[in-house]
């Protein structure tokens, strides 16, 4: 074996896992089809609070904070203002910061685990049998090779070779055609940190990056032409003009784009050996940001389950539960973020008449917009738990406060499962690295033993030491 995982594509997706294994103490080896270098041309621009979180796990959500700019109001269909105030999470907020800062982060995280990347090579296919994976790989010189790892992982994007290799389909269609987008800079300021509008066929968003450039997405129904028709500012500018009423003095673009957007995903994101994550597994429209942030999500749902069973602590069965718990949130995303441009730019009288239903119920029922913050923000969904488990299984863990001080979004750097309990548990040093035990600083009686991804993986009232053994045991390995 080259390395015990190999991951492909080191988009956002593939550096939080390779980075994740690396620090588990995994074998792992990325490998990139592009040279050594993240573009400035961000496509992904929002960080939901779920992400924040995964990220504050990783030691990463500060410098992140710090380096972009926090929204704390969402302007929804024109004229719905939604307040992200009372989202309970340490992160009531959205941060607005380019892809490439993630990236960069990850990346830089992953280097210091020990990730073994491999640039400019280009996976051409692969094969498996019940030992492992055999990756065709084509270096940028025209050589072929082939490396050998226990498990793959296919972060390659949305044009995927990998899924292609297992033969996996990726079933959808294209939802928004022609859209335009542009990073420029503006002369007028925006009077809000986002700025978006729809008027009649034409939709206008406009967000900072913080580094003097603004983001553009620009389309005009009407305009229905392929990614190939040139564009320039012009056109940019006129769409912005007939959606917001005035192009903010729009100019020294540093990218243009024109691009379409698909719905689809993969049927299965796991075929033997062989895993799907990010966009590889799922693609849908760039309305509310869900993109980047799903993947990884897909990534910190896996690499803790890849580790546990490449170390000998789980049989490959806790492998299955990524398809179990992700492929569900997948097709959720994808309906979501469908859902959203379709009433952004609702045109016929039940179309609108639909919009305004919402608008008023997400206005005024706050179960409801607090159940669509909780999907758009990635806090709100649960994972499947066993029957007759306790009600928290499956359930994401808030940052709560711990009797030493800390937080658990510390609790959980370094990749370990974290035990929660009302008066403390000694395991006696048996899983030694791979489980911090901590106590509740509120004086709760539940017991929790949270997974490295911050969902609960067990928990009971009143719990005895041997069931908490026990549950160690299950869980933990
Ligand atoms: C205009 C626009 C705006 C967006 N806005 C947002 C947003 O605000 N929030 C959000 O969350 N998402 C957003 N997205 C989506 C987001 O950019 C993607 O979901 C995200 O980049 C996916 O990350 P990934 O790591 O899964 O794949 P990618 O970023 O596509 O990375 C895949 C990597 O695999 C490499 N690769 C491909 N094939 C091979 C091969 N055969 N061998 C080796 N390497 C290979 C590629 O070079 C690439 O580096 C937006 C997208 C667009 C187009």
């Amino acid at each position: 074996m080259n390395s015990t995982v190999i991951v492909v594509g080191s988009g956002p997706t593939g550096l939080l896992l390779a980075g994740d294994l690396a620090t588990a103490g995994v074998p792992v080896t990325l490998v990139e089809k592009r040279p050594h270098e993240i573009s400035n041309l961000s496509r992904a621009f929002v960080l939901h609070a779920r992400t924040l979180e995964q990220l504050d796990a990783r030691a990463l959500a500060d410098g992140l904070e710090a380096l972009g700019q926090r929204l704390d109001k969402l302007r929804l269909f024109g004229h719905l203002t939604i307040d992200l105030d009372d989202l309970p999470s340490r992160f009531n907020h959205l941060l607005v910061l380019p892809q490439y800062e993630v990236e960069k982060a990850l990346e830089r995280r992953a280097v210091e685990a020990g990730v073994d990347f491999r640039y400019e090579t280009e996976v051409t296919g692969l094969s498996q049998d019940g030992n492992g994976v055999t990756v065709e790989v084509r270096g940028a010189d025209g050589s072929a090779e082939s490396l050998r790892a226990e498990y793959v992982v296919g972060a390659d994007g949305m044009r995927s070779a990998v899924r292609d290799a297992i033969g996996l389909p990726f079933p959808g269609h294209s939802v928004i055609r022609s859209v335009v987008l542009a990073d420029v800079r503006l002369a007028e300021q925006p009077e809000t940190l986002l700025t978006v509008n729809a008027v009649g066929d034409a939709f206008a968003f406009i967000a900072p990056f913080g580094d003097g450039y603004h983001r553009v997405i620009a389309w005009n129904r009407a305009r229905d032409v392929p990614d190939s028709e040139p564009l320039d500012l012009d056109e940019i500018k006129e769409v912005t003009r007939l959606a917001l009423g005035r192009d903010f003095g729009m100019h020294d673009a540093r990218w243009m784009s024109r691009f379409h957007s698909d719905e689809r995903q993969a049927p299965a994101y796991r075929v033997g050996r062989v895993f799907l994550a990010g966009d590889a597994a799922h693609v849908h429209t760039p309305a509310g940001g869900q993109g980047m942030n799903t993947g990884l999500q897909d990534a910190a749902n896996l690499s803790w389950k890849l580790a546990q069973v490449t170390g000998g602590h789980a049989g490959p069965e806790l492998l299955d539960t990524y398809q179990v718990e992700r492929h569900p949130i997948g097709r959720s995303v994808l309906r979501s973020s469908g859902g959203i441009v379709r009433l952004a730019m609702a045109k016929r009288p039940w179309e609108l008449a639909l919009r305004a239903t919402v608008t008023t119920v997400l206005d005024h029922v706050t179960p409801a917009r607090r159940r669509m913050l909780g999907r758009l923000t990635g806090i709100g969904y649960t994972y499947a738990a066993p029957r007759g488990s306790h009600p928290l299984t499956g359930t994401r863990v808030p940052d709560v406060a711990l009797a030493d001080g800390g937080r658990l979004y510390e609790a959980l750097r370094g990749g370990r499962f974290v035990l929660i309990t009302p008066e403390g548990y000694d395991d006696r040093g048996a899983h030694k690295g791979r489980l911090t035990v901590e106590r509740w600083a509120s004086g709760r009686r539940t017991t929790v033993l949270v997974r490295p991804d911050g969902y609960v993986g067990w928990a009971a009232e009143g719990a005895t030491p041997r069931q908490i053994e026990a549950a160690l045991t299950a869980h933990v390995g």
